[in-house]
C-alpha cells in the first residue's frame, strides 16, 4: 500500500466513523477534511476536528506508520508546528511536535472498508495491461465520457502552456511561434529535436522576405540544416543551392546552423528522411506570408488539408537525398502526415490561441477539428480500444493518450473518475 491511498481515504473519508477516538481514546470528529497539499509541508491543509468536545483548527499529516513522522524528520520542520491529527494506517509510535507537544493520532486499519482495500489492490496491481480491465464494463458510459473530456482538456492545456512559453520567448510574435512548432513537429518524434533547433537558426521573418521563391526557400532551410556543408557532391542542384545559400547566410548574418550529423536517419524509409521533410516543408512554406493568421482563421477541414498541400520542387520529386535518385518515390506530404500536422501542430495552436484570449469560439474550433480526424492507433489506444472504449475520433485517441500517460501508466488510479468508481462500487470487485 502506498500514502496516496490514504490521502484518498481521508479525502473521501471513506473509514468507518463509528466510535471514532483517538489513539488516546479522545472522541473525535471530522469537520472539514482540508485540502489536498501538493507542495512541500503537511498533507492536508486547512482541516477542522473536534476532540473531546474542541474546535482544532490545522493541518493533517498522514502516513503509513505514525513512526515515519520521525523517519521523515517532520518533528524538526516548522512547516509541520500546525498539524493538529496524524492519521495513520498503522500506529506504533507517540509522535511530537518540535514544542514537544504529543500529535492526536488516528488509526484506521480496521476502518477501511475490505472491498475498498481489496480493489485498491487490484487496481494499483503491478500488470501489463489496464489494472481496471476486469472491471470496466461496469463503469457507466458518462463516468468514462467524463474521464476523457477532463483528460482531453490537460491535454490540451499543457500542449498549450509550451507554445505560450515559446510565444514569450519570441517576444509575443504569433507567426514566429507558429513557424516553430510547425518545424518541430515536421520533424515527425525521430528528427523533432533538430526541426526545433532549426527554427531558432532560421527565423520565419527571414524566409518570408522570400516567400515567393522556392530556390531561395531551400537554400535557407538546406543550409542552415547543414546539408550544404563542403565538401559537396558533384550534385549540381545542391551546388546551386550552396552558392546562394552563402549568399542569403552573409546578407542575414545567419549563425547557429546544425550539421549533417545531427540528422537522424536510422530506421527511416526514403520517403521520411529529414532532408524530404525539408523540401516538403520549402513546398508549405512558399507564398505564405502569414502562417498563424491563416491557420486559425481557416474554415473547414478540407482548407486544413489544402494548407498542408504542397508540390516539392522538381528536383525532390525525383530524389531523397543530394546525388540520390528514386523515380517511383512519393515525396507529397501524405494523409497520415497531414492527419499528424494538424493533430499536433494546428489544433495546439488554436487552443492555445483561445486560451490566450480566452475566447470560447477558438477553443471549440479546435475541439471540433478533433472531432472531425480519425483517432489515432498506436499501443496505447489499442488497450482502450480493446475494452470497448468509444473510439469515435482523434478528440478520443487524444485523450486516451492522455489519460494512459498521465494516469493509467504511473498507476494514478485515484485519481481518475473511472478508478474512483471502481473502488467505490463493491459489485466491481466481485
Ligand atoms: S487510471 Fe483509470 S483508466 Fe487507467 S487503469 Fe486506473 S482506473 Fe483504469
Amino acid at each position: 500500500m502506498k500514502e496516496d491511498f490514504l490521502h484518498y481515504v481521508w479525502q473521501h473519508q471513506y473509514f468507518d466513523k463509528k466510535d471514532l477516538a483517538t489513539a488516546d481514546g479522545e472522541s473525535f470528529q471530522v469537520l472539514r477534511t482540508g485540502i489536498l497539499n501538493t507542495n512541500a509541508g503537511p498533507d492536508f491543509l486547512g482541516a477542522q476536528v473536534k476532540m473531546n468536545e474542541v474546535t482544532w483548527n490545522g493541518s493533517v499529516e498522514i502516513h503509513l506508520k505514525s513512526s515515519d513522522w520521525y523517519r521523515h524528520n517532520h518533528h524538526k520542520d516548522p512547516k509541520y508546528d500546525q498539524v493538529i491529527l496524524h492519521m495513520v494506517w498503522e500506529h506504533d509510535q507517540v509522535v511530537k511536535r518540535r514544542d514537544g507537544t504529543i500529535i492526536p493520532v488516528l488509526e484506521i486499519k480496521n476502518r477501511v472498508p475490505e472491498a475498498l482495500l481489496q480493489n485498491y489492490l487490484n487496481l494499483t496491481a503491478d500488470k501489463p495491461t489496464l489494472p481496471c480491465a476486469p472491471f470496466v464494463s461496469e463503469v457507466p458510459h458518462l463516468t468514462k465520457l467524463t474521464m476523457t473530456d477532463r483528460v482531453l482538456l490537460e491535454r490540451l492545456d499543457e500542449k498549450a502552456c509550451v507554445i505560450q512559453e515559446l510565444w514569450q520567448n519570441n517576444k509575443a510574435d504569433w507567426e514566429e511561434t507558429a513557424y516553430q512548432v510547425i518545424l518541430s513537429n515536421f520533424g515527425f518524434k525521430v528528427n523533432q529535436e533538430p526541426f526545433l533547433r532549426l527554427s531558432k537558426a532560421l527565423p520565419y521573418s527571414v524566409i518570408r522576405r522570400h516567400q515567393h521563391q522556392r530556390l531561395q526557400i531551400e537554400a535557407l532551410l538546406f543550409g542552415q540544416a547543414g546539408f550544404l556543408e563542403e565538401p559537396l557532391s558533384s550534385d549540381q542542384y545542391q551546388q546551386r543551392l550552396s552558392q546562394e545559400f552563402a549568399f542569403l547566410r552573409h546578407k542575414y548574418s545567419l549563425q547557429d546552423s546544425l550539421t549533417v550529423s545531427d540528422w537522424n536517419f536510422f530506421r527511416l524509409r526514403p520517403a521520411n528522411f529529414p532532408t524530404v521533410r525539408l523540401a516538403q516543408l520549402a513546398s508549405l512554406l512558399l507564398g505564405k506570408s502569414h502562417l498563424f493568421a491563416t491557420l486559425v482563421e481557416l474554415e473547414n477541414i478540407k482548407d486544413y488539408y489544402n494548407f498542408f498541400e504542397g508540390r516539392v520542387s522538381d528536383y525532390w520529386q525525383e530524389h531523397y537525398m543530394f546525388s540520390r535518385q528514386n523515380k517511383t518515390l512519393k515525396t507529397g506530404l501524405g494523409k497520415a502526415s497531414k492527419d499528424n500536422l494538424l493533430i499536433n501542430t494546428v489544433i495546439p495552436l488554436i487552443f492555445a490561441y483561445g486560451r490566450y484570449l480566452d475566447n470560447q469560439t477558438y477553443i471549440n474550433k479546435a475541439l471540433s477539428l478533433l472531432e472531425q480526424l480519425k483517432p489515432e492507433e498506436n499501443h496505447k489506444t489499442k488497450q482502450y480500444k480493446a475494452l470497448n472504449f468509444q473510439f469515435l475520433s482523434a478528440f478520443d485517441s487524444q485523450a486516451y493518450i492522455q489519460l494512459y500517460n498521465q494516469y493509467c501508466a504511473p498507476r494514478k488510479c485515484l485519481s481518475c473518475s473511472i478508478g474512483h468508481y471502481i473502488l467505490k462500487n463493491t459489485r466491481a470487485c466481485q
